[in-house]
């Protein structure tokens, strides 16, 4: 079955009364025949209808042996790093999602998890950086928000020869743009709030493990500690997961007129879209990518937090916004806002300068926002031009 259809119909119809759309079991408990005597389910913690449905779409959408739906991105990413024990060391990529390394150096930390950050799209830098004691390297591939490319499958042999697990944050590619387990990783997570729900209505994550040893501890995990996605959250996101494909080529489609239309503006330094011929991993994001996604940046020529923040006021479409992948376009200025508690120096080798703008291109007609990015543009120039802008004294 091809993706677009598996979207659809891996969705099963509800076998009790033939509902098309999945029933919302909005329930806490389920009631028992006898003790310990029910029909699979006896606490929505543990276990709901709903989200069964939308955990085992994912554990196929991936290809693992089990998905699970948690309340937030970060609550997925807090269950995969609950597999470490204190002692454990992580080798993760240097531009890793801020709360993602919120989470390790503000949570973990303290109780003995060590992580070192290296350029994963160098290989080499990975293998230098293991010792015996990593247990994970961590990937996103493409970063937030300069959209850096790692080789999946060549940094699943090295963590494999080292006897450590390959986890992928695939959210910037969405299972329809990326397969991590079938490159080699051991574990994918999402931010379903972004391309799986795909609305900007809901905040949703996902953990899919490949072997069931660790899908039953993540299963645990989730059960023990209690960060469940209820069920109407699971079945907005059911509902999204129905279009995705649909979505991601057209925000593809659209993020790549634009890469390719700001890079033939002067106000522009440099553009980064890993389906442009000039991003310097353009070859391996061809090779496991099989769309580029809705996420531009760019950096303003000369731009400073002034420049940056006139342009992110002057869109109409593109709205002012943190988060990505909706049907929506979004932008950004990272330096301000999804990186404002990053060290200026970090954020700068990691190519967020004060001239950076991201944008989240949505699911709009490609010209129509193009459009309302040259009258940004226009806008701007306008007003650095405009007598009553300049300071005389
Ligand atoms: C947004 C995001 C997260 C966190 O997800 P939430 O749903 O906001 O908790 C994790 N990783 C990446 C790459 C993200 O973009």
């Amino acid at each position: 079955m091809k993706n677009s259809t598996l979207l659809i119909h891996a969705v099963p119809v509800d076998a009790a009364t033939g509902s098309i759309s999945v029933p919302i079991h909005q329930t806490s408990t389920f009631v028992q025949d006898a003790p310990g005597v029910n029909k699979g389910f006896d606490y929505s913690r543990s276990n709901n209808p709903t989200r069964k449905v939308l955990e085992d779409l994912l554990a196929q959408l991936e290809g693992g042996a089990g998905g699970f739906a948690f309340s937030s991105g970060l609550a997925a990413v807090d269950a995969v790093v609950k597999l470490l024990s204190s002692g454990d060391e992580v080798v993760a990529v240097d531009d890793i999602y801020g709360g993602t390394f919120r989470l390790y150096a503000g949570v973990y930390e303290k109780f003995g998890v060590k992580i070192t950050f290296v350029d994963t799209s160098k290989p080499e830098k990975v293998a230098e950086a293991i010792t015996e004691r990593t247990k994970f390297i961590w990937l996103e591939t493409p970063t937030n928000p300069t959209l850096k490319i790692s080789d999946i499958a060549l940094l699943a042999d090295i963590a494999h020869a080292h006897d450590a697990l390959l986890v992928v944050d695939n959210t910037f590619a969405s299972p329809i743009g990326q397969q991590p387990i079938a490159l080699g990783a051991d574990i994918v997570i999402h931010s379903a709030t972004k391309y799986l729900a795909g609305h900007s209505d809901v905040i949703a994550g996902a953990v899919i493990a490949k072997d069931p040893e660790v899908a039953a501890r993540i299963k645990y995990i989730q059960n023990a500690t209690g960060a469940v996605l209820g069920p109407f959250d699971c079945w907005l996101t059911i509902r999204g997961i129905e279009t995705l494909e649909l979505r991601l080529q057209r925000q593809s489609e659209n993020a790549l007129a634009v890469a390719q239309w700001l890079e033939g503006r002067e106000e522009v330094e440099r553009v980064h879209f890993p389906g442009l011929s000039s991003h310097p991993n353009h070859a391996i994001a061809a090779k496991q990518q099989a769309y580029f996604g809705g996420v531009v940046s760019f950096v303003i020529r000369n731009g400073n937090t002034d420049d940056a923040t006139d342009f992110v006021t002057s869109t109409k479409l593109f709205k002012l916004a943190e988060s990505l992948g909706g049907v929506k376009s979004l932008l950004c200025h990272p330096a301000t806002m999804t990186h404002k508690s990053t060290p200026r120096d970090v954020r700068e080798a990691a190519g967020v300068v004060d001239g950076l703008i991201r944008l989240s291109c949505g699911i709009e007609n490609g010209d129509d926002l193009i459009d309302d990015l040259d009258q940004a543009f226009v806008r701007q120039r306008k007003k650095v031009t405009n007598p009553a802008n300049i300071n005389w004294k």
